[in-house]
């Protein structure tokens, strides 16, 4: 066997394995224990331990072997398994003491860990009943299993066997294609079979800086019309995992660049500011990342409220998100009313005080009106987190009878203390008095 020659990328210093027959004899082993941790590795050998004594053959594929290629940290974690998934899993979680849940119907199983995903499934065949439609799973081996993946750079498979641990399998010429930096599918119908991949080849060459290959571009301007065989929840996913990345505003102005925006509604693009906005999103949502809604309200944010009403219908979106839409076409259509200098801090509490906060916060980054700003800032950072200091019980307590009066009372109440009018339990029994409330 000869000696692999080492070599390295000069854009990303990817160290990839040749030798004098093309790219075989590629051992990996040094690498998984790099970029996966300990305790997953644990488990992995566990799982090979008992694949191995049932005569099965046992794989990491998919995007963990693609991030170790890369030299990334590895996330996710999916094992393939020439033989019954579903049975291996359940030993594991009896040995392991982790959950696991089982999709006997799709023959896969993820094991709960604590901060990891690890999915076992069995090397699968698919066949789709319609384009657009979930797919029909078969056991197969693990070569066609690589082969009805999306793209090369995901279409490889590490052994996880003793005989042959760390060896990579490479039938699609990811390798190659990683070296290269591109996103290529693996049959010309790809897109056709499954429109999601689409997005999936912009998501990606996005995140790695890669170039989707010129084939698989033609391809996909080919196949932009299949993008309507998607159905919502699907589609939905994709954007969610869109918004998940680091810079999403990258990956829709890619997408917006080849027309799949189009088909979340014709009238979004991932216009120039758009960036602006979500980074100013980042920095108002620290230390955590922002919400999904707060990501998908500015992607909508220049649609009429009836256009954001079609969009939801078409995501399948949840209630929360739909209204988060809705209250971000309604707060931009009465800004106007908060675009005056001289308005109580009152008036800008019960103009705001009933829409989703992720809505406010929308409103608040793509508004240009100074002034809406301003209020709307105001409102978020303190308006909101004001109440009167009596409570409905001090009231009762202090003579007030139970009943409406109440409620219209501490609205008073904290109107008057919103507006600096009151700043103390006696300001507030004293306004009481002034209005004849108390004896
Ligand atoms: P990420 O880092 O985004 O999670 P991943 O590669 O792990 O990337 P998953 O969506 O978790 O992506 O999918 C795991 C693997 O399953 C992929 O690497 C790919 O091989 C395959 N796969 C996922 N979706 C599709 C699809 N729509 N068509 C074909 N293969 C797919």
């Amino acid at each position: 066997m000869q000696k692999p020659v080492w070599h390295s990328s000069a854009r990303n210093k990817l160290p990839l394995c040749y030798n004098a027959t093309g790219m075989q004899n590629i051992n990996l082993s040094h690498k998984i224990q790099k970029y996966i941790p300990a305790e997953v590795l644990d488990i992995i050998c566990a799982t090979a331990r008992l694949a191995q004594k049932h005569g099965q053959n046992l794989y990491l594929a998919g995007g963990a072997v693609r991030d170790i290629l890369l030299e990334y940290q590895a996330t996710d974690i999916d094992l393939v398994l020439e033989g019954d998934a579903i049975a291996i899993a359940q030993q594991l979680a009896a040995e392991t003491s982790n959950n696991i849940i089982l999709h006997t119907e799709f023959l896969t199983a993820k094991l709960q860990l604590p901060s990891f995903n690890l999915d076992l499934a069995s090397a699968r065949r698919e066949s789709y009943p319609h384009p657009g439609s979930l797919p029909i799973v078969h056991p197969a081996d693990i070569s066609t299993d690589l082969r009805r993946r999306d793209f090369s750079i995901n279409a490889m498979a590490i052994s996880l066997n003793e005989e042959s641990y760390g060896q990579l399998l490479d039938e699609c010429d990811g390798l190659t294609d990683i070296h290269n930096q591109l996103i290529r599918v693996l049959h010309t119908q790809s897109f056709r079979d499954d429109a999601t991949r689409m997005w999936r080849a912009v998501r990606y060459e996005q995140r790695l800086g890669f170039q989707i290959e010129s084939t698989t571009k033609v391809l996909l301007q080919q196949s932009l019309h299949m993008l309507n065989s998607i159905s919502g929840e699907r589609l939905w996913y994709e954007l969610e995992c869109i918004f998940g990345e680091k810079l999403p505003e990258k990956t829709l102005s890619r997408a917006g660049e080849l027309g799949l925006l189009h088909y979340i509604h014709p009238q979004i693009d991932s216009h120039n500011l758009l960036g602006t906005w979500y980074d100013q999103a980042r920095q108002m949502s620290l230390p955590q990342k922002p919400e999904i809604g707060l990501y998908l309200a500015l992607l909508l944010y220049r649609l009429e409220a009836e256009e954001c009403e079609k969009v939801a219908k078409l995501l399948k979106l949840n209630k929360n998100l739909s209204r988060t839409l809705r209250d971000s076409a309604k707060i931009k259509g009465s800004a106007a009313l908060l675009d005056d200098i001289t308005l109580p801090p009152s008036f800008i509490y019960h103009t705001l005080c009933s829409y989703d906060a992720t809505a406010i916060k929308a409103s608040l980054i793509a508004s240009t009106a100074e002034n809406v700003r301003r209020h709307i800032q105001l409102y978020l950072e303190q308006l909101r987190y004001v109440k009167p200091i009596l409570s409905g019980k001090d009231l009762i307590s202090l003579g007030i009878k139970p009943g409406p009066n109440i409620n219209a009372l501490l609205n008073h109440l904290l109107d008057a203390r919103l507006d600096g009018k009151t700043s103390s339990r006696e300001d507030e029994i004293r306004l009481l008095e002034l209005l004849n409330w108390l004896v």
